[in-house]
């Protein structure tokens, strides 16, 4: 299972494909991408390889935002609808999702009990709980800290919000994501394999940190909105 994304000046299609094919390794049962343009986000998922997901994508999208995912399903069965990305009710929120949330159903019933869902998935309350807080006039980074902090359990996480065309939100704990930094574009990844193809420098997370990724720069907080301060390194891998 992994996760990959890219914010920057060129189409992110191909390079997020490519990712998710040097995650295969890691093993997966389904996958999928979520490409966003001015005209919106564009989801596509399948059962199955990277391979069935690549003839699904539409290839005349032009996104220069998109995030990715392969899925090792944990809660819910191998399917279309539990592939991610989720979106919320709305459509407003698209998020991918590593880990096991331990405490969704507790959430689920808490916070969520008028909301459809439309999967099986621990997930789909992370990107429900995001619209919930907004919808109730957080600002989105600060609903997505009040999401983080109700969770139990390990997530790698990529957000992105319908209305916001500058911003992929990030978050970790107890599942591996990095930042890698380029000239013009900036990525995620489970694994700095996924990203070598467009950079070598990498920025390492801690656990329980929020980072804000943008097309020219990137921003990382903890959970209590406080800036961190992290050098990048040089991937030494090959391609
Ligand atoms: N628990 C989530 C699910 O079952 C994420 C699994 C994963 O890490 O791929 O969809």
């Amino acid at each position: 299972c992994g996760i990959v994304g890219y914010i920057g000046n060129n189409d992110s299609k191909e390079i997020l494909l490519r990712g998710l094919e040097k995650l295969e390794y890691r093993g997966y049962d389904s996958a999928g991408i979520a490409l966003k343009n001015e005209e919106g986000v564009h989801v596509f998922k399948e059962k199955g390889r990277i391979a069935d997901l690549r003839r699904a994508v539409n290839e005349t999208i032009f996104a220069n935002i998109g995030i990715g995912h392969t899925r090792w399903a944990t809660h819910g069965v191998p399917s279309k609808e539990n592939s991610h990305p989720h979106q919320s009710a709305s459509g407003r929120f698209t998020l991918v999702h590593n880990g096991v949330i331990e405490n969704y159903d507790l959430l689920k019933r808490e916070y969520l009990a008028d909301v459809p869902f439309k999967s099986e998935t621990d997930t789909e309350v992370i990107v429900q709980l995001v619209e919930k807080f907004a919808s109730e006039g957080l600002e989105v980074l600060e609903a997505f800290r009040k999401t983080l902090t109700l969770l139990h359990g390990s997530y790698a996480i990529a957000l992105l919000d319908a209305d916001d065309h500058e911003t992929i939100y990030v978050a970790k704990n107890k599942s591996p994501l990095l930042v890698g930094l380029g000239n013009g574009y900036n990525v995620v990844a489970s694994d700095a394999l996924a990203m070598l193809q467009v950079t070598d420098q990498f920025v390492e997370l801690m656990d329980k940190e929020i980072v804000i990724v943008r097309e020219n720069g990137v921003t990382i907080q903890n959970l209590n909105g406080e800036t961190i301060d992290r050098a990048s390194y040089k991937a030494e891998l090959d391609a």
